[in-house]
């Protein structure tokens, strides 16, 4: 049997799920969500460890306060997110050696500088060494992001960042209890081929489902872009696979490692700390969250691409063995042992491959305009098709409700043509 729809959207993480919010808010009802995943959220999903709910995937609400409001920081506010205030920069004034020496804050800034930028400018999704902003030259604290001050905050609530996602499916989709029961969104349901042409678009999942849709907005990730999960036929135009080809992806790994009781220095500035060592990104940046759940006793440590994709590769208790190793150096032999370990691995994820989309400084306008140009019946959204926001949760809200009113626009412009060819009868 077939499903049809006007609308369908792949991928109910941020971006589907605001984009479907608008269209229902349009008067576009008769929309389906796939959802590969068992849960909604994508990149934004939360797990239990250690007694606490953890965030596996966006942690920050990043950039808030600027002269333009970040809108996450907004849903946050109204839907009660808590959130923590959490300033990664002070990472630079917490830096051991190998030997577990803290080196003086002004000597560690001088001679770390290039060290402790880079870390801190790879948790800010930009690279160090292109980072050309005047206030990097003032210590690097504030660095503007279009009109967004940087100022973090770290959410912290058991619910999860994806609180905030449940906040807005709930204002047009069916729910119970705090559970999402509507028809229209099918979870576990893995989009493999997207047969499009001048009428719509033919959907096949993995499990043998067929959709037709007048039309279809695609969420999957530049990962998933550049991977073979979907088939498109007839094939996309070469300018759009050269666009998806031409945006690095970015790996980001948050390690979680629990202790029986806390060895780290605590209060304030001491959240976060670096551990300098001769391989670049072996462990380096550390933060504990006594500051948003004290008495917690974790430990997060984050690596990135190449360290990361190493990780994935290997065993968690291979993985907890090095970070002690890392922990000993810096705190001495008597630290207890990790009792339990959480390694995402979001690069070996077939629906994610890979954590954010990583767009050079000085990206070819040229590129932005095509990846997120519709072909033909099949719209695309994600964070990787905002412009100054790719890489964020806001960047994949705000794609949501572009994407979505450049389909209100074309459907309406579909809807005169019609109107127009009947009248000449
Ligand atoms: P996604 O959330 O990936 O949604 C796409 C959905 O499509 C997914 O649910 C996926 O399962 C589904 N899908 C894929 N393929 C198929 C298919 N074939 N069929 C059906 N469904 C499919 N941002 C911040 O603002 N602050 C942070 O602190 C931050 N930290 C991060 C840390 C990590 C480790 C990661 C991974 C990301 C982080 N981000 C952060 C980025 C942020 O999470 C993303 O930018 C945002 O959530 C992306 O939303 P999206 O809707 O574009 O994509």
């Amino acid at each position: 049997s077939r499903t049809r729809c006007s609308v369908l959207i792949v991928g109910a993480g941020i971006s589907g799920i605001t984009a479907a919010k608008m269209l229902a808010e349009n008067g576009v009802e008769d929309v389906v969500i796939l959802e590969a995943a068992d849960r909604i959220g994508g990149r934004i999903r939360k797990e239990e460890f250690g007694g606490l709910t953890v965030e596996l995937g966006a942690g920050w609400i990043a950039g808030v306060g600027g002269k333009q409001m970040n809108p996450i920081w907004e849903l946050a506010r109204r839907s009660d997110l808590r959130t923590c205030y959490s300033d990664y920069s002070t990472a630079r004034y917490n830096i051991y050696d190998n030997t577990g020496k803290i080196f003086p804050s002004g000597v560690a800034a001088e001679s770390y500088n290039k060290a402790v930028e880079s870390a801190i400018a790879k948790l800010r999704n930009q690279d160090s060494d292109n980072s050309v902003d005047d206030e990097t030259a003032t210590g690097g604290a504030n660095i503007n992001l279009c009109g967004f001050r940087e100022k973090e905050f770290l959410v912290a609530d058991e619910r999860g960042y994806e609180h905030l996602l449940y906040k807005m499916a709930e204002t047009f989709l069916f729910t119970s209890q705090g559970k999402i029961l509507d028809t229209r969104l099918k979870l576990n349901k893995v989009v493999r081929e997207l047969q499009h042409s001048r009428n719509g678009v033919l959907v096949k999942t993995e499990d043998g489902c067929i959709y037709e849709a007048q039309y279809v907005i695609l969420s999957a990730s530049i990962g998933v872009l550049q991977s073979n999960l979907i088939s498109f036929s007839p094939p996309l135009p070469r300018w759009k696979t050269e666009a998806i080809s031409n945006i690095d992806i970015m790996v980001y790994t948050k390690i979680f490692l629990k202790f029986p009781h806390k060895f780290w220095p605590c209060g304030p500035d001491k959240e976060f700390f670096i551990y300098a060592h001769q391989r670049r990104g072996y462990y380096t940046f550390w933060q504990h969250m006594e500051n948003a759940y004290p008495g917690s006793n974790i430990l997060v440590v984050t690596l990135t691409n190449r360290e990361s994709k190493r990780i994935e590769a290997q065993s968690d208790e291979e993985t907890m063995r090095e970070a002690m190793e890392v922990l000993r150096n810096m705190f001495g032999h008597d630290i207890p042992d990790a009792i339990d370990i959480l390694v995402p691995r979001w690069w070996n994820n077939r629906f994610q491959r890979g954590s954010y989309s990583n767009y050079p400084i000085y990206v070819n306008p040229q590129i932005v305009d095509d990846i997120k140009a519709p072909v033909g019946r099949i719209f695309f959204t994600g964070e990787h098709t905002s412009e100054k926001f790719n890489g964020y949760v806001h960047g994949g809200y705000l794609s949501g409700i572009d994407t979505s009113k450049a389909l209100l626009e074309e459907m309406k412009a579909e809807k005169e043509r019609k109107t127009e060819s009947h009248k000449s009868f």
